[in-house]
């Protein structure tokens, strides 16, 4: 058995991980980046097939932090390009703005529906002048909002789908972190004024590295490479995580059937919170376990499709709530940067939301693609002869889930390891925090400074402000 002694040993090679990694590096202190894959990136890696590029499914980067951009433009320059954003819904064969737009869904709908959707809307609002109870799930949330016919069109079906459970079990944190009330204010507002006047805000343009988002983390990587202090090491994991009383004593790294102890001073994860508990020796207590076992992650599973073809939909991605749907989005990289596919040819990527193990999880590629081409041809996207090669990729813990008992149980498994003062929790399923890139960036940031700094910031409040994420400008 090897002892190692970096000063840090990171646990994780994604966005949150690789930031920890290049602050220490800027700071010329020691550590060691375990990942247990070939590439580096995490969710946010990006794949190539032959001339055709993809990331696991669409990577928009948006934050309120300013020190974010400067941060990537400094490391990819010119290659930071900006996308005027296209996204919409895609339901019963009409096309729908998303964030959904008031004045299409009523013209879509028909007059029935559109009278429905007024006046069920009018209904919750003046149901909250005499009820007071606060929203105790996501649907009751959703319903009181928008009404319950214009939350069923698009919201209630859709995150279904993605999370594989009934509105009424997924906890009202889901909808404080994504979904943006509607105010009949802002829209009559809209409406009349048109926006030209007013700024782009990131819901209508946003940054993206031209050749994928893993461009990101791959420079992070060359500058470590160039430095002589730090090392990412891919194809490596952690098999046993040794304690005693307040302190992580020995992290024990399995790479390429070598053992090494790591004796590190400070331990950053950012591997699945799950995962940690379940490597801890000794074992972690009898209830802790037992709650580590209720956090759920949602699995995502892609078919990537290149075409001989020049273009899909004008669209960066869609969104496809309807039931009978198998899929829930689709993307086209190319509308990302033209540098994602080879001229005249195009690609998409059809993303399935699923549970480990379920039958989309174990389907093969021409499964995926037998169950999705029906639905593609139908809405016009398509026709099967402009195929060139299917391509499939599995991602376990792609989502963290939110259910009516996860911070219940969450509480009880981060009360355990906030024992250890020389570990830190970050990113997405490192902290169980439904993050995008920018939250998982800043946590990684954070974790390295309470090293460097000798301070504790309070990572767990990264994000944790509860507003809409998609506000803010572009400068
Ligand atoms: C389909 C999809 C679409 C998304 N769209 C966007 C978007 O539009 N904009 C945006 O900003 N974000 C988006 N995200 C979220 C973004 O990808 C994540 O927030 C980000 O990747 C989280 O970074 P992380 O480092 O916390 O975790 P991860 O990216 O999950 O990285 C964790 C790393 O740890 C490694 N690891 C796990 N277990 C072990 C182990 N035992 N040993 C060693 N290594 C291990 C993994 O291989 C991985 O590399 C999307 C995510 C998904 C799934």
């Amino acid at each position: 058995m090897y002892i190692m002694n970096k000063d840090v040993l990171i646990l994780g090679g994604g966005p949150a991980g690789m930031a920890s990694a290049f602050e220490l590096h800027k700071a010329n202190k020691s550590f060691d980046l375990i990942e247990k894959n070939t590439k580096i990136g995490g969710l946010a890696k990006t794949f190539q097939y032959g001339e055709f590029r993809t990331d696991i499914g669409p990577h928009r980067f948006f934050s309120q932090n300013q020190y974010l951009y400067d941060l990537i433009e400094d490391l990819i320059g010119k290659r930071w390009i900006k996308v005027n954003r296209l996204t919409r819904f895609y339901i019963n064969n009409k096309f729908y703005n998303y964030p959904i737009e008031l004045k299409t869904a009523l013209y879509n709908v028909g007059i029935y529906k559109a009278f429905r959707i007024i006046s069920d809307y009018l209904y919750e609002k003046s149901k909250k002048i005499f009820i007071k109870k606060p929203p105790s799930s996501f649907e009751e949330q959703i319903v009181s909002d928008f009404g319950r016919t214009l939350a069923e069109l698009n919201m209630l079906n859709y995150t279904e789908k993605v999370w594989g459970l009934p509105c009424s079990q997924i906890s009202n944190d889901w909808s404080k972190q994504r979904i943006k009330g509607l105010s009949i204010r802002a829209i009559v507002k809209k409406i009349i004024l048109k926006s030209r006047s007013q700024p782009k805000t990131l819901v209508d343009q946003f940054y993206y590295p031209d050749t994928g988002t893993a461009l990101i983390y791959e420079k992070i990587k060359e500058k470590i490479s160039s430095g002589n202090k730090g090392a990412v090491k891919t194809k490596s994991s952690p098999v046993k995580i040794n304690h005693s009383k307040d302190k992580i004593t020995g992290v024990v790294v399995e790479s390429n059937g070598k053992k090494t102890t790591y004796k590190s001073k400070n331990i950053i994860s950012s591997i699945p919170i799950t995962e940690v508990i379940a490597l801890m020796q000794p074992k972690a207590p009898g209830a802790v376990l037992k709650a580590a076992k209720k956090l759920k992650f949602r699995s995502h599973v892609f078919l990537f499709i290149t075409l001989n073809k020049e273009s899909v939909f004008p669209d960066q991605w869609l969104y496809f709530p309807d039931r009978e749907i198998p899929f829930g989005r689709i993307m086209e990289p190319k509308n990302f940067s033209k540098k994602l596919c080879p001229p005249k040819k195009t690609s998409m990527l059809i993303e399935f939301f699923c549970w480990e193990n379920d039958n989309v999880w174990n389907m093969s590629k021409e499964g995926l693609f037998d169950l999705s081409i029906g639905p593609l041809e139908k809405a016009g996207f398509i026709k099967k002869k402009d195929v060139i090669d299917i391509y499939v990729h599995r991602e376990k813990y792609a989502y963290v889930v939110y259910d009516l008992d996860y911070k219940k149980n969450l509480k009880k498994v981060k009360d355990y390891l906030k024992k250890f003062k020389n570990l830190q929790l970050i990113g997405r399923a490192g902290s169980f925090r439904y993050n995008n890139q920018d939250h998982a960036l800043e946590m990684g940031i954070l974790a390295a400074r309470s090293i460097l700094e000798n301070k504790k910031y309070d990572i767990d409040e990264v994000g944790s402000e509860g507003k809409y994420f998609e506000r803010g400008y572009v400068k």
